[in-house]
């Protein structure tokens, strides 16, 4: 089963109607919300993390854009600049979802950018500034899109 994290954005025109459940109903997946924000009338957004079959997945998410759903892939917008990281292991105790962690036996620190969040505690601890675009990425940021 392959999972995938994504930013959906409604307008107002969009934001009441019922077509997240569509997601289950039609396209037989999983969905969890990690996070949401409406704006009264005016936009909502939510962190989405999707879970079933890949094409079921890509299915999901053109049904969405078909309905006016903007859909922002987290793994397009997040990532690890490698060369900085020294895979000292300060960020995988913090991270809530798991997307980053220590391997043994050659003791290099994994990132898995589908189980990412973009909550930015990584960002915040890492000293070297390896995940510092992580740190400024801020979904729900009103009035912007994703950086
Ligand atoms: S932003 Fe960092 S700490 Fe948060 S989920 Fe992503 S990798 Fe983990
Ligand atoms: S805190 Fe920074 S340098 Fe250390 S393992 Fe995490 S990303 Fe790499």
């Amino acid at each position: 089963m392959a999972s995938r994290n994504v930013l959906l954005i409604f307008k107002s025109s969009i934001m009441y109607k019922p077509v997240i459940y569509k997601l289950a109903k039609d396209f037989d997946l999983v969905f969890n919300i990690l996070e949401a924000k409406i704006l009264p009338r005016r936009e909502g957004r939510i962190l989405l993390e999707l879970r079933g079959e890949e094409t079921a997945i890509d299915e999901g998410i053109r049904f969405l854009e078909e309905c006016q759903v903007g859909v922002e892939r987290l793994a397009d917008k997040v990532w690890r600049e490698d060369e900085k990281c020294t895979h000292c292991g300060a960020c995988t105790g913090l991270c809530p979802t798991g997307a980053l962690n220590l391997m043994r036996p050659d003791m290099k620190v994994v990132f898995e950018v589908d189980k990412c969040v973009a909550c930015g505690m990584c960002g915040l601890v890492c000293p070297f500034g390896a995940m510092k675009d992580i740190k400024l990425f801020d979904p729900f940021a009103e009035g912007r899109t994703a950086v």
